[in-house]
């Protein structure tokens, strides 16, 4: 989708701080931090959220969790087989949730102490 940021990031036309990609994936770092470590894992694919994921495409959605684990691993917030020191993922849907760019992303946070339940 051309109007689509995250489209547009995965064919090359707006940069990206890319740390990580596969064949279908892809992860940046957010451009508006919210912890030491915040990338945002997408598939390639246009899907607007997670249930259309689900729904259209559920290999592409192991896909991705898969990228974001292995991005927490390459960011050094977990070890091989281990919790420590740890992060979390988070996908917002709708407005209500704040979704602001309506191509399914995996928030990976870690690198400090989240506090629970966030806002
Ligand atoms: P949402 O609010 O859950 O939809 O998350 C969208 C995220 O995209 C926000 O955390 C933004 O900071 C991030 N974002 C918006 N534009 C860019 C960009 O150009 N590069 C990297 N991250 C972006």
């Amino acid at each position: 989708m051309t109007d689509c940021l995250f489209c547009r990031m995965v064919a090359g036309d707006i940069p990206a701080d890319v740390v990580h990609e596969t064949d279908r994936t892809l992860a940046f770092r957010d451009i508006n931090p919210q912890a030491p470590t915040h990338v945002l894992v997408i598939p390639k694919a246009h899907h607007r959220n997670l249930g259309a994921l689900a729904a259209a495409d559920p290999d592409l959605l192991g896909a991705v969790v898969r990228a974001a684990a292995d991005v927490a691993r390459q960011e050094d917030l977990v070890t091989d087989g281990g919790i420590e020191p740890g992060y979390r993922v988070v996908t917002n849907t709708g407005p209500q949730s704040g979704q602001s760019v309506d191509h399914l992303h995996l928030h990976v946070l870690g690198g400090r102490d989240l506090r629970w339940p966030p806002g």
